[in-house]
Formats: structure tokens, C-alpha cells, sequence
């Protein structure tokens, strides 16, 4: 068996070695100073890895002068560009970026052309000694895969495997690969189908874990623990990033606690000293078993900071374990996107007045996304959608179709909150 190992700037990443925790700026790349300031915070919060939004040329020059000062800061960090749609912008960053985040699938309508891109892309990476994650998501499958296999998680693996095959025919294995998705079922299947491809073929690359749209808060942090923390027990994943929509440092210590939980085996729930100890506890004990229906329910009872937890509030991790792990709905469910570069509004503040004012609709799903480009793709199956389109414009979705357009963002929420119940009288 071949075990690749990565090195992104001498931070290797590989099978045996400790998980690497991540997260990814959410702050505009060309506001220099405030991309500087969030990478020196993630930094202190322990980030090994940080990643910027490159949708353009524009934002890797950005990211080259980021790079410049915080390596005169001494701050060392690998830096990541994401590029999700242009080879051009990718071929750029990778003389730029200490790894580059692609989607090839996206990078050209035509698949020659895509292919032709890489492999260009590929040339560049190998003199520049950059190393690659390929980032599939749940969402954004192209029309000639779901044609072949339908929007599923073979689906997703089958995708990864025609790049990860060119890597391997290219002999190219500075490479890290990833297949997300916003339902911690799909994210699951998707990466024990690819894991069982890599052993059959006899070469294991490393595996970027992340459930994406996971949204804020407990759920966030739950979702996020549960289905990466089922991943880790097989075995599987050498790097998490844990996504919320949220402030960016917060999603580290979130990602060390899921990663010590394997690390020192602390199996067990009682005796948390924060909150946020507990239920990430919690989601690592019982998750794993709940999604892959081990187990059907489980008791609660649990000690945090000292003090014994309330049946009530036992009764609400529980709920949204069982949520999170797609065994039993009793909320209203939401798909976030953490925000990025391209996120124009504010995202946090947005996503927690959407939830404010459509809680009581359990049995829906709603999506609350940063940007026009890549959030109506990967809002995955929400019913229905607020999605940035910049400029302090919104589009309201219902499932995959835009039903108004450039509606100004303080009548934005009112629009949806109109279109749900308009839907509710006429059904
Ligand atoms: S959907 Fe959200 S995280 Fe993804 S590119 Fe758009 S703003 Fe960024």
C-alpha cells in the first residue's frame, strides 16, 4: 500500500500522522489588513492551515502581498488559495499560495478542456512545489456526472477518481482530496467509497474532512463533530475543517476538541468543563453509531463545569444530534455556507434573524447562502433559499429556482418568510 504524504510548506499531511485543523478567512482577500488581522488570529487559535478566497487574479496578487507580511510578522502558516471556477486563476495562484484548492470540475463546460487545464495546472504546481486539494462538493456535481451516477455520493467519488487518476498518470502526489457535502450521510458515504477505492488501488492520499453548510451554533458544532468524528473512528481523514457561520477562529477550537476526542480516547461525556466540550463530546460518542444505525436512540446525563445539566437541555443536544445524524427531524433544518471572500452582506447576523423568524417551520429546510456564484448549487436540497447576490441585493429560492431577484436586502427576510407562506395557504 502507497500512503501519500502532502507537505503544504512543511506541514506534512498523510495517514499516520496527527490531523492537521484548518479554517479559511471570511473577510474580503483584497481588504489586505483585515485578511492580515484574521490570519494572525486564526493563527493564535491554532489554525496549522488557512485559506483565502482567489476568485480572480486580483485577489492572488492580494494574496501574495498577505503572504509577504505575515511571513515578515512571522507568522508561517501555510496559506491556501480557493479557486473554484478558472484554471487561468488557479495556474496563477500556484506560484503564489503554498496549496491550491481547485474544483476541476468547474474549471470548463467542456471535459477535454478541463483535463487539458489540469494537467496544465498541474505542471505549474509541480515547479512551484504547491500542493493541491481537489475539493468536490455534494453541490456543485457537473451535468455529465449526475447524468451518469445522479447527484449521490458514488457520484462525488466518481468525479474525484477521473482527477485523482490524471494525478497518478501525471506523477503528481503532492495532493489532498476532499468530497463535502451539507448532509453528514452523503459526506459519510461519499468518503468511505472513495477510502475503499484507494485501498483497492493500492495508494492512499490524504483525506480533507469537512461537512459543508453546517450552519452556526450547537447544530453547527454537532453536525460538524458527528459525521467527522464517524470518518476518524474508520480510520479516515488527516485534516478537518469544521465550517460555521460564524467568526472563522471560532471553528478551531471546535475542530482541536474533535481531534483530542480521538487523540486521548475520552469516550465519555460527563465531567465537560465548557459547553461546547460537552456536546462535541457527546456528537463523537453517540454520532458515529446513530448515523450508521448502530444505535437508535441513547440516555443522556451529563456534568458541565460542576454542575449537573438539565433534563431540558440534554433533551436539545439530543435532538439535534438525532437531527444532525438524520434519524429524527423535530427542528426546522438550515444549510449556511460560513461565508468567504465573496460574501457581500453580513452573513452571521442575516443567518441568525432567518432562524429567529422561521424556527417553528420544522420539517422544512432553509438555506441561508453568502454568494450568488456558488450558493444556490451547493444549498444541496433546501426547500427553500436566501442567497447573497451582492451589492445589497438577495435572491429568494424555492428548491433550485429563483423566484425574485434582486430584492434589496432589508426587505430580503419579509420576502422569504411571504413566499413560505404564500406556499403554506396554497398547498
Ligand atoms: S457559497 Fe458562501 S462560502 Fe461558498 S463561495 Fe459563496 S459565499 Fe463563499
Amino acid at each position: 500500500m502507497r500512503n501519500i504524504i502532502a507537505n503544504v510548506a512543511g506541514l506534512e499531511i498523510g495517514r499516520g500522522l496527527p490531523v492537521a485543523i484548518q479554517t479559511m478567512c471570511n473577510c474580503n482577500t483584497n481588504d489586505i489588513e483585515a485578511a492580515v488581522a484574521q490570519c494572525n488570529a486564526m493563527r493564535d487559535a491554532g489554525a496549522q492551515l488557512i485559506r483565502l478566497t482567489t476568485q480572480g487574479v486580483r485577489e492572488v496578487e492580494s494574496l501574495r502581498q498577505i503572504k509577504n507580511i505575515l511571513r515578515q510578522q512571522g507568522n508561517m502558516v501555510p496559506l491556501v488559495a480557493d479557486v473554484h471556477f478558472s484554471s487561468d486563476v488557479a495556474i496563477v495562484a500556484a506560484e503564489v499560495a503554498d496549496k491550491v484548492r481547485i474544483n476541476p470540475g468547474n474549471f470548463a463546460t467542456e471535459h477535454e478542456k478541463a483535463q487539458r487545464d489540469f494537467k496544465r495546472f498541474i505542471e505549474v504546481c509541480k515547479e512551484h512545489n504547491t500542493a493541491v486539494r481537489i475539493g468536490i462538493n455534494h453541490g456543485s456535481l457537473g451535468k455529465r456526472i449526475t447524468e451518469l451516477y445522479g447527484n449521490t455520493a458514488q457520484g462525488m467519488k466518481e468525479a474525484m477518481v477521473e482527477w485523482v487518476e490524471m494525478c497518478i498518470a501525471e506523477d503528481f502526489y503532492n495532493v489532498v482530496l476532499s468530497l463535502k457535502a451539507s448532509n453528514t450521510l452523503v459526506m459519510v458515504e461519499a468518503y468511505r467509497l472513495l477510502n475503499r477505492w484507494m485501498e483497492e488501488q493500492g495508494v492512499i492520499f490524504p483525506l480533507h474532512l469537512g461537512v459543508t453548510e453546517a450552519g452556526n451554533g450547537d447544530m453547527g458544532r454537532i453536525k460538524s463533530a458527528a459525521a467527522i468524528a464517524t470518518l476518524l473512528r474508520d480510520g479516515i481523514g488527516d485534516t478537518i475543517r469544521v465550517s460555521l457561520t460564524e467568526s472563522p477562529v471560532n471553528e478551531l477550537p471546535v475542530a482541536e476538541k474533535i481531534v483530542r476526542f480521538f487523540s486521548e480516547q475520552e469516550q465519555q461525556q460527563a465531567g465537560a468543563e465548557s459547553w461546547e466540550d460537552l456536546i462535541i463530546n457527546i456528537a463523537c460518542t453517540y454520532g458515529p453509531d446513530l448515523l450508521d444505525r448502530k444505535i437508535d436512540d441513547f440516555d443522556l446525563d451529563a456534568t458541565c463545569k460542576g454542575e449537573k445539566v438539565s433534563a431540558e437541555a440534554l433533551q436539545d443536544i439530543k435532538d439535534n444530534l438525532l437531527q444532525a445524524t438524520r434519524r429524527r427531524f423535530t427542528k426546522c433544518e438550515y444549510v449556511a455556507c460560513p461565508g468567504c471572500g465573496r460574501t457581500l452582506y453580513n452573513l452571521e447576523e442575516t443567518f441568525n434573524e432567518v432562524k429567529r423568524r422561521t424556527s417553528h417551520l420544522s420539517g422544512y429546510c432553509i438555506a441561508v447562502m453568502g454568494c450568488i456564484v456558488n450558493g444556490p448549487g451547493e444549498m444541496a436540497d433546501a426547500d427553500y433559499g436566501y442567497v447573497g447576490e451582492g451589492k445589497g441585493k438577495v435572491s429568494i429560492y424555492r428548491g433550485k429556482e429563483a423566484v425574485r431577484r434582486s430584492v434589496p436586502q432589508e426587505e430580503a427576510i419579509d420576502a422569504l418568510l411571504e413566499l413560505i407562506e404564500n406556499d403554506q395557504k396554497n398547498k
